[in-house]
């Protein structure tokens, strides 16, 4: 239909297709420009601003916003829409500890606002990280620094690349968005309403951003691990390396992720105010993605649509106790990966390539763990974490002591039966039939029971023996919070530190940690000036 003109120059178009015609160039270009009233020729040019499908209907439905320019579009259309200082020779430092999102993201809002970056990164390149990866597949060997959770570009990097966020009041994703084009990633995703880069795309986008922070005169360190801090009279002046090299700065944003369980160790042996926080755990479910596609697009097959993916939620009751149960990192298309960050655990995540294009679907399903599910009164701030470490060392040990990991059917799983065989999976490392029940303990498992039964009255098929849950899907979020004023971002008890992205509890996922590592690098500007 016809709509509003937003400027002069532009037509706003609002369209409805059939994928094979939305996703086609040329029948889109000819549907669009029909819909506004014009024939091929007439228009300069064709911008699509967004891409939903919506499955609502009976049949899958592509929902196509464009604006249509009869002349030359703005040129800031195309970018470049960022250009950075040098400066090398800034007043101000700050150093940032972890390269994941939010510590890239932080040194290159450092660099907009004329403050130097120092980066700290425990991990290798992504180049070298990748033969780390690959000794954790193939030889179930896990080096404590550089793994799937550790080295440049954090967890973000050898993940599913997924850029959806919630959080789209904690900063601007658009910018996230933008900044990412910019450094390599395609423009799709300022396009698609769940836009995804894939793991084979990210490392070169990683790198580009690195590359951006040392061109401008900051600096990254791999191979360096933080060991302690340097305080003097409650500030926090700087840190020492695991090499015994002292650095200081204006300021520390501390982006160390939620898998960096010595850095917590650390602060709390140094008196560092840190609080425990209620996180998530269970287990990943891996379905043929086929299955998920006939379920979400009733047609026999998905032609050009993207892997159908899907979001369950279901409040469960054990014990008189409300924990909700749901889908969390959900990878259509994709592979199950071992995200372990030390030897002796065995801990899953999902992660899939930019054409999504494996047999299968998998998913974290998880229930909530609240403050009263942990000993704080035994293990204080660290209580999360410790039943963290807890559930992957057993799972660690049940299945062999290796990564290998414990899996059980899902049909089996709830009739409480040990599996016989198990199912063709996407986890290298491969898997070990263990009743699931072992691993988790009885009230997590009877929570996950609870919602696969729920998810299965949602999707035909779904909580049936065609489905396999690998255990575990322990590090979806933070089990320890660090805190900061909600204004200045400063630790209250710890001046310049400002602790930041996942791993301080202040985000969840690649995009709302960058938001996050921004919003770190503007309160050091207010605090310490340029
Ligand atoms: P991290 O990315 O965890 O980065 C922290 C960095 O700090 C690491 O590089 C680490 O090596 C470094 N570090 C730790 N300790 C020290 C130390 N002592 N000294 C120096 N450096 C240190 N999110 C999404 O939004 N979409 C997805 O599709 C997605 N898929 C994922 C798939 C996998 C397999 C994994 C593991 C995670 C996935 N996530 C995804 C989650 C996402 O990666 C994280 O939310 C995000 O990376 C958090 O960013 P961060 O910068 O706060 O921390």
């Amino acid at each position: 239909m016809p709509a509003t003109l937003p400027s002069a120059a532009a037509q706003e178009i609002e369209l409805l297709l059939p994928p094979e015609q939305a996703y086609d160039e040329l029948a889109r270009y000819e549907a669009l420009l029909a819909a506004a009233g014009l024939r091929p020729g007439q228009a300069d040019f064709v911008h699509l601003r967004k891409r939903s499908v919506d499955a609502r209907g009976r049949q899958p439905l592509v929902r196509l916003r464009a604006d249509i320019y009869r002349q030359a579009p703005p040129a800031d259309l195309f970018g470049p829409w960022f250009r950075y200082p040098n400066v090398s020779q800034a007043q101000r430092t700050v150093l940032i500890v972890g390269a994941g999102p939010a510590g890239l993201f932080a040194a290159l809002r450092a660099i907009e606002l004329g403050i130097r970056p120092v980066v700290v990164e425990r991990g290798k390149d992504v180049r070298t990280r990748r033969r780390d990866l690959a000794a954790i597949n193939k030889e179930h060997v896990v080096n404590p620094d550089s793994n799937y959770c550790f080295g440049e570009g954090g967890a973000g990097t050898y993940s599913d690349g997924k850029l959806y966020t919630r959080a789209t009041k904690r900063g601007d994703v658009q910018r996230i968005l933008r900044l990412l084009v910019q450094h390599g990633a395609t423009p799709d995703i300022l396009v698609d309403a769940h836009p995804h880069i894939g793991t084979n795309k990210l490392p070169a986008v990683v790198a580009a951003l690195r590359d951006s922070v040392r061109e401008a005169g900051g600096q990254v360190l791999f191979e360096t691990r933080v060991d302690d801090l340097l305080i003097t009279e409650n500030r926090l002046r700087g840190v020492v390396t695991t090499t015994g090299q002292e650095l200081t700065a204006d300021a520390v944003i501390l982006a160390t992720g939620h898998s960096a369980r010595d850095i917590y160790e650390l602060l709390h042996r140094r008196g560092v105010l840190i609080e425990a926080k209620p996180f998530a755990l269970g287990v990943r479910v891996e379905h043929p993605q086929q299955l998920i596609d006939q379920a979400q697009y009733r047609r026999p097959d998905r032609g050009p649509l993207p892997a159908a993916s899907y979001a369950l939620v279901h409040q469960t009751q054990v014990d008189n106790e409300q924990r909700g149960v749901f889908s969390f990192c959900m990878c259509p298309g994709g592979f199950i990966v071992p995200a372990a960050t030390a030897p002796g655990e065995v801990v899953v995540n999902g992660m899939s390539p930019s054409r999504r294009d494996s047999r299968f679907a998998n998913s974290g399903i998880v229930a909530a763990v609240e403050l009263a599910d942990m000993d704080v009164r035994q293990h204080g701030a660290l209580a999360g974490l410790r039943l963290q470490q807890q559930i992957e060392q057993r799972a660690c040990q049940l299945a062999g002591n290796s990564q290998r990991a414990p899996a059980q059917l899902l049909g089996d799983f709830l009739k409480k039966k040990t599996s016989a065989q198990l199912l063709e999976t996407s986890y290298q490392p491969g898997l070990v039939s263990v009743p699931m029940d072992e691993v988790l303990g009885a009230p997590l498992a009877e929570r996950l029971r609870q919602g696969f039964a729920n998810f299965g009255r949602k999707i035909p098929g779904y909580a049936t023996n065609v489905a396999q849950i690998v255990g575990v899907e322990s590090r979806t979020s933070s089990p320890v919070r660090i805190p900061r004023d909600r204004d200045t971002l400063e630790h209250p008890t710890l001046r310049g530190l400002f602790p930041c992205g996942e791993g301080a509890g202040y985000a969840g996922g690649i995009v709302s940690a960058a938001m996050d590592g921004e919003r770190c690098a503007e309160a050091v500007r207010a605090a310490v000036g340029a």
